[in-house]
């Protein structure tokens, strides 16, 4: 017996319509990169002028269902109006991560046919560097006025002249839910990028799991700022979970560090905010030294990489700031589990609240979870058995975009992440290691997150990264790579102490090596790749 229930399509076009129906006026807030300053409209204009966008897509730039625009953009409400306008004419927003060096970006826009770019001030000179190469690309286009657009050697039209040629009346097509509607591509920091394709059903279901109390909670009292970017991953959904709870959206835009950041939040009023562990380590840095303070933010979800337990109690006991940890992937859209604590932990002591929040979050509805050992065999949730962590569900990908990647998905439907940890009764998941820097030392292992979390609590460490070398007799050790805190000069026996009692004797690494300048990756996160090139010759003492 079918159910008798209309069969309306997700269309993320609907999720900016209802923004715009029922919450109008609430505000989105952008800090500009082309003027430097703070814009502000609503749901409801946000609305009228990504219809204005989507007939200059469609009618100048020609832009069909399917083809894919690239932008590279920070936060700001102009790359808030593409992801919607893009994806509500039929075609494929395509998110490019600016960090990235200009070859590979030029190597991405290929890759996935861009017909047009849209970007930002900031990156002309990427643009200027790449165009030539960029064959498929048929034209530039500015996000600013024409006051504002940079001398470029590259021809470009800038956005506010397209859109201001533009009518403001547009009536967003319904189509098939399954069609693609976002593309991202992995950044490459254990091989190859390879690229995400993202549906309007999977988009719609991911930002609706978001809205959960437990996941993101985004709702009409809430003023959300991702600091996480629009560029990687869809920002974790927030651009499109805000629109459908209601929430007031704060776009920091260029200025990511910590004065910048600072004065958004208290200005604003912001109460969430969402982004990868090297952001929240600037932002304690400038805390700390000019006592200023982020009284507004109730909550903060802190993923991408392990949150480092020191940032995670500076932030709760000198701020009162709920900390929690997220967990997910570009394949993933990308939440996977967010870490509430539960009734029951209501009177645990702070200390064992602490080791839960540690843990990288616990399952939302929508993705299922599961250990398996090296033979494939599912491991028990016994909150110990580690092993390769697989998932599937609807917001997860299912084959990668123009075919790489096959090794990735198994037989039976489950999608192989490459991070190695185990689960609890309670849907709690413990991440020790991506399997690429998995530490195996006389054939026990080590975690790397583990020590490096260990590591980061030591008062003169500001990051700490461990990488698996290859050791005479141990067949594998870890070196433990420092960059300390300014104006501070730790010795290696000083952390060999500190490590030593709080962790297995074992662990301890015989190797630490201090480093000025820690290499950072184009998601915020420490580049193992790159130590392992810099230490190659390393040999333990
Ligand atoms: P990449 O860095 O490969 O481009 P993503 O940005 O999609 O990819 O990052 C996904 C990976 O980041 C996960 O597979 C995991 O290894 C790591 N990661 C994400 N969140 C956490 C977390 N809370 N703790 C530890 N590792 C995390």
């Amino acid at each position: 017996l079918r159910g008798q229930m209309m069969n309306r399509q997700l269309m993320i076009s609907g999720i900016l319509q209802h923004a715009a129906d029922n919450h109008g006026g609430r505000e989105i807030v952008s800090r500009l990169p082309d003027t430097g300053q703070i814009h502000r409209y609503g749901w409801k204009d946000c609305h009228a002028r990504s219809k204005r966008l989507a007939n200059v897509l469609t009618g100048p730039l020609k832009v069909k269902s399917g083809d894919r625009v690239s932008t590279i953009a920070w936060n700001t409400h102009r790359h808030l109006e593409l992801y919607y306008a893009v994806s509500g004419v039929g075609a494929v927003i395509h998110t490019v991560n600016p960090r990235l060096a200009p070859d590979q970006i030029a190597w991405m826009l290929d890759h996935a046919k861009a017909k047009h770019v849209f970007f930002d001030v900031s990156f002309a000179p990427i643009i200027d560097a790449i165009s030539k190469k960029c064959k498929t690309v048929k034209r530039f286009v500015v996000m600013t006025d024409s006051a504002h657009a940079p001398k470029m050697s590259t021809k470009c039209e800038p956005y506010e002249d397209l859109l201001n040629s533009a009518s403001p009346e547009y009536d967003w097509p319904e189509f098939d839910e399954n069609l693609a509607a976002g593309l991202c591509y992995t950044s490459g920091t254990t091989g190859d990028p390879k690229g995400a394709l993202y549906s309007h059903r999977s988009t719609v279901l991911h930002a609706m799991a978001c809205l959960g109390q437990d996941v993101l909670g985004v709702g009409s009292r809430g003023t959300i700022m991702p600091v996480v970017p629009m560029f990687h991953v869809n920002a974790w959904g927030v651009p499109y979970a805000t629109a459908m709870g209601g929430g007031k959206l704060v776009m920091p835009g260029a200025q990511l560090d910590g004065k910048s950041l600072q004065e958004l939040i208290e200005q604003e009023q912001v109460t969430q905010v969402l982004g990868v562990p090297t952001v929240w380590l600037g932002l304690l840095q400038y805390l700390r030294e000019s006592g200023k303070r982020i009284d507004s933010v109730e909550n903060v979800l802190m993923g991408g990489s392990a949150m480092p337990e020191a940032l995670l109690r500076a932030y709760e006991s000198e701020y009162g700031v709920d900390m929690q940890q997220g967990w997910g992937m570009t394949e993933m859209s990308p939440l996977g589990t967010v870490g509430k604590l539960l009734p029951k932990h209501d009177d645990l002591s702070d200390d064992e609240k602490i080791k839960i929040k540690l843990k990288q979050g616990r399952l939302i509805y929508g993705v299922e979870m599961r250990a398996v050992d090296d033979d494939g065999n599912v491991l028990p949730r016994d909150g110990k058995s580690s092993g390769h962590i697989q998932v599937r569900g609807p917001w997860i990908i299912d084959s990668y975009f123009r075919g790489a990647g096959a090794e990735a998905f198994t037989d039976d439907g489950w999608f192989r992440t490459g991070d190695v940890g185990y689960l609890d009764e309670d849907g709690y998941m413990t991440i020790t290691d991506r399997s690429k820097d998995v530490i195996k030392s006389g054939g026990e292992w080590i975690s790397s997150i583990d020590l490096e979390n260990v590591a980061m609590g030591h008062p003169d460490v500001l990051m700490a990264a461990a990488v698996g070398m290859p050791h005479p007799k141990w067949q594998e050790r870890p070196l433990l790579v420092i960059q300390p805190k300014p104006h501070t000069t730790p010795t290696v026996e000083a952390i060999q102490e500190f490590l030593a009692e709080r962790l297995p004797k074992w662990w301890v690494p015989d190797g630490i090596e201090f480093i000025d300048e820690m290499p950072i990756g184009a998601t915020g996160k420490i580049l193992k790749t790159r130590l392992r090139e810099i230490y190659k010759d390393y040999q333990f003492p």
